[in-house]
């Protein structure tokens, strides 16, 4: 027994997970991204579950090298590109492709040496205005990729989709015109889709989809869960009950005593708090599961702690598992409650807690 905070990864949910992708994608190939340590699931792991991904996406060059150096040889993208000529050369020591989303990258590219020469994807802006090239210039700057010697071709086109996850499809209609646009008459493979564009928008499916989430088995989609889209969760985050304690009407519970017993109860106190990854801004209210129910947080969460009213005449006891996200909670509604996406709550998972892995 520990009162350790455990994150179970399944790797099986994952493999699952790029089953369905794949079902979606249909003839589009698939790169599984898995950025940020694989959105809290463990970057060398995720990529080996994941080997029968086309390929592979990250942020970071330092998280393309981490996987080349532990053996992985399928096909990586740096999504943020490269920043400066030395990051470029590291990138393309390691077969690292690149996303080139501003002109000045060109530069870089023309001054790498060509005896090893690295795939390219130009990102362009096609809305979101974040990373991109301008649409206008997009074409001649695909023409000036293709002739560079240092370049592998042929070079990718790529966008961003800022609104996938809404209900309505024209901002997204929006951003494929856009980029059909600017990438008329290029040659090359064109890839727009997240997660909520390959589950919800088939037609920008285009020739490489690019899931994350929903390979973790979480919904990219407001008030649906991962389970509703055919998907298994992937990590599952579970406390210790440390202790069980009546608590009488009114009792206040916790730092600024935000919650106070309505009437006589039981409180189960939790070994996890934010200090494990749990969202402090989760609210009074917010679901936990314990022993085939579901009960409610009750007052502030602290570091190590979190607080449940377990109800009057609770037989729940000390050393009992609640889940607090997973299978059986869904991360998406702790999220919900908390103001945030289960994006943030499973990278947000720390180092304290102790991993599992199930095969
Ligand atoms: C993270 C990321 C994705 C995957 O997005 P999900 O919403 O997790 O499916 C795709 N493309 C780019 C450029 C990304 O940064």
């Amino acid at each position: 027994m520990s009162t350790a905070t455990r994150a179970s990864v399944d790797l099986g949910a994952l493999r699952h997970n790029l089953a369905q992708a794949r079902r979606h994608a249909g003839r589009a190939r698939v790169m599984a991204a898995i950025k940020a340590d694989a959105y809290g699931h463990g970057l060398i792991r995720t990529a080996r579950a994941l080997a029968a991904a086309d390929a592979l996406a990250v942020a970071r060059p330092s998280e393309g090298l981490a996987l080349r150096q532990a053996g992985i040889g399928t096909p990586i993208l740096v999504l943020d590109g490269a920043l400066d000529g030395e990051e470029l050369r590291a990138c393309a020591a390691a077969a690292l492709d690149v996303v080139v989303h501003r002109a000045a990258q060109l530069d870089l590219l023309r001054r790498l040496d060509p005896a090893r020469p690295l795939g390219v994807w130009l990102k362009v802006d096609s809305g979101m205005h974040r990373l991109g090239v301008a649409p206008a210039s997009a074409a001649a700057l695909h023409r000036e990729l293709s002739l560079l010697p240092a370049v592998r071709g042929p070079v990718g086109l790529m966008t961003h989709l800022a609104e996938a996850d809404a209900a309505g499809a024209q901002a997204t209609r929006r951003q494929c015109d856009c980029f059909a646009a600017a990438a008329a008459g290029c040659h090359g493979p064109r890839s727009l889709a997240n997660s909520a564009a390959l589950l919800r928008w088939p037609w920008t499916h285009a020739d490489w989809v690019r899931p994350g989430i929903m390979l973790y088995g979480i919904s990219p989609f407001a008030r649906q869960t991962g389970a509703s889209l055919g998907l298994r969760a992937a990590m599952r985050l579970t406390g210790t009950l440390i202790d069980v304690r009546p608590l009488a009407a009114g009792e206040a519970v916790g730092y600024g005593a935000t919650w106070h017993a309505p009437a006589r109860t039981v409180l189960g106190v939790i070994a996890t708090g934010y200090g494990d990854g749990y969202p402090r801004h989760a609210p009074s209210g917010t679901p936990v599961w314990l022993n085939g129910r579901r009960v409610a947080l009750a007052g502030r969460v602290s570091m190590d702690l979190i607080t449940v009213d377990l109800g009057h005449g609770a037989s729940d006891r000390p050393g009992d598992t609640a889940e607090l996200w997973g299978p059986r909670q869904p991360v998406e509604e702790v999220a919900a409650a908390a103001g945030t996406i289960g994006y943030e709550l499973v990278c947000g998972v720390t180092r304290r807690t102790t991993v599992d892995v199930e095969p």
